[in-house]
């Protein structure tokens, strides 16, 4: 890395970035091209002789960014809220920089006691229980997304009953969720070798806001019990994907510790939401989970990838997933006196994305970020608002709808309201061409 190239490029590319936020709004959210647009467009081998960047940043803007669409676009009310902010890019700017491969603490202290403290932050941000602190037998660390936290606490959670039980009966573990549960389980239960068929996906009703009823997981823990079956693992949600459903966290983990079962948490999405005292009351309950998960790269205004883990006892994830080759051994790593997060996610080299939640919660400070949450949510209920006043719409969820969700940072009370206009048009149009 030359130092004087890298400040010269890098200034221009960040006079690049910074006009992309300035035109943001002039592209069309959803790009627009045709499946295979881009090899029409670039050649078919790498070159051989270096180009500028002037001629790289000619092309993106004229070939890539039409095949962009643009998540951060004030206009973007798809999927979930993936935020970037300032200080998270700053953040991965600065960690893009240093460009350390911190897997053992040896490897880059900074990076292991940083992500210490700063999800010890966190959890007492969202006023998790003390178990779930570094201090203790639990801990937090910093994933790539959900999908890899559940998956790797319910490795830990089928290794620790395996060796209680012997391998053979891995056939028989049952894991459990509901209708509502995000499809990441599905896929960590066919990744953990969960026979398809012990897979309960509880059926929720309208009536009870699609949650899961602590009945029916008691019916179906009785009923696989019966059978000779052995409960394993629940996933519970705080803000389902497609409902926004909020599962009884506190009924639900009285079920699981009376039958031994691994209960998890996932807040992926409405997490961020419980650092405001009035939104914290989703997450009663959560003293009785074995762990829980937030993805700060959601609604947290830090750049993708960033999805928090907390652990009660961090030795049942170490035990599932360390590995102790000669190459790999130090004298730090040998004493048992620091954290190796290599031993509790699945690949070996991980980022410093610590820095990029640190830089977060310092360059704005709580209330900003409290603040922040409240306006979407604001926002959301203008939206709910004007559409009441609409006869032709109603707000419901579980049916086919029209999924409208406010959480890009840039958005302001106008992108609420030229969206509603376009909703009525769209409705407008349809009900003409649906007139006898
Ligand atoms: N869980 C919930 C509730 C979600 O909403 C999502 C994503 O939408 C996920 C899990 C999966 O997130 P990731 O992409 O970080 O794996």
């Amino acid at each position: 890395m030359d130092a004087e190239q890298l400040r010269e490029n890098a200034h221009k590319m960040v006079d690049f970035i910074a006009d992309y936020y300035n035109n943001i709004e002039t592209f069309p959210v959803l790009s627009q091209v045709e499946p295979g647009y881009l090899q029409k467009l670039l050649p078919d081998s790498a070159p051989v002789q270096p180009e500028s960047l002037q001629t790289v940043l000619q092309e993106i803007e004229t070939k890539i960014l039409p095949g962009v669409t643009h998540w951060q676009s004030p206009d973007y009310f798809a999927y979930f809220p993936s935020n970037s902010s300032v200080a998270g890019f700053l953040g991965e700017m600065l960690s893009a920089g240093i460009n350390m491969v911190g897997f053992s603490w040896i490897t880059s202290p900074a990076a292991t006691e940083l992500e210490m403290i700063v999800l010890d932050w966190l959890a007492n941000l969202l006023n998790l229980p003390h178990h779930f602190l570094s201090k203790g037998p639990g801990g937090g660390a910093i994933q790539g997304t959900a999908s890899e936290a559940l998956l790797v606490v319910l490795l830990a959670s089928r290794d620790k009953v395996l060796r209680e039980v012997g391998k053979d009966a891995l056939g028989s573990l049952v894991v459990y969720g509901s209708d509502q549960t995000h499809s990441s389980l599905q896929k960590a239960c066919q990744i953990a070798g969960v026979h398809p068929e012990n897979l309960r996906l509880l059926r929720t009703e309208a009536c009870n806001e699609y949650a899961l009823s602590p009945e029916s997981l008691t019916d179906a823990i009785s009923h696989d019990v019966a059978s000779g079956l052995i409960p394993l693992f629940l996933c519970a949600t705080v803000g389902t994907t497609s409902s926004t459903a909020v599962d009884p966290l506190l009924a639900l983990g009285k079920i699981t510790k009376k039958y031994g079962i691994w209960f998890h948490v996932d807040a992926a999405y409405a997490g961020s939401a419980c650092i405001c005292p009035e939104y914290r009351h989703h997450l009663n309950g959560i003293e009785e989970a074995d762990s829980f998960n937030m993805n700060c790269h959601k609604w947290f205004l830090t750049n993708f990838d960033c999805s928090a883990l907390w652990i009660k006892d961090r030795n049942t994830l170490i035990q599932s997933l360390s590995t102790n080759p000669e190459y790999l051994k130090n004298k730090a790593s040998q004493g048992s006196t620091v954290i190796d997060y290599k031993d509790w996610q699945i690949p070996l080299g991980r980022r410093f994305r610590s820095l990029k939640l640190w830089m977060v919660l310092r360059l704005y400070g709580v209330e900003n970020l409290q603040s922040y949450i409240r306006n979407h949510i604001k926002l959301a209920q203008q939206f709910e608002q004007l559409l009441a006043q609409d006869s032709r719409f109603e707000v419901l969820s579980g049916k086919y709808i029209l999924r409208f969700v406010v959480g890009a940072p840039l958005t302001e009370q106008r992108h609420i309201t030229a969206a509603w206009r376009l909703f009525q048009e769209a409705a407008s149009s349809l009900l003409e061409t649906r007139l006898p």
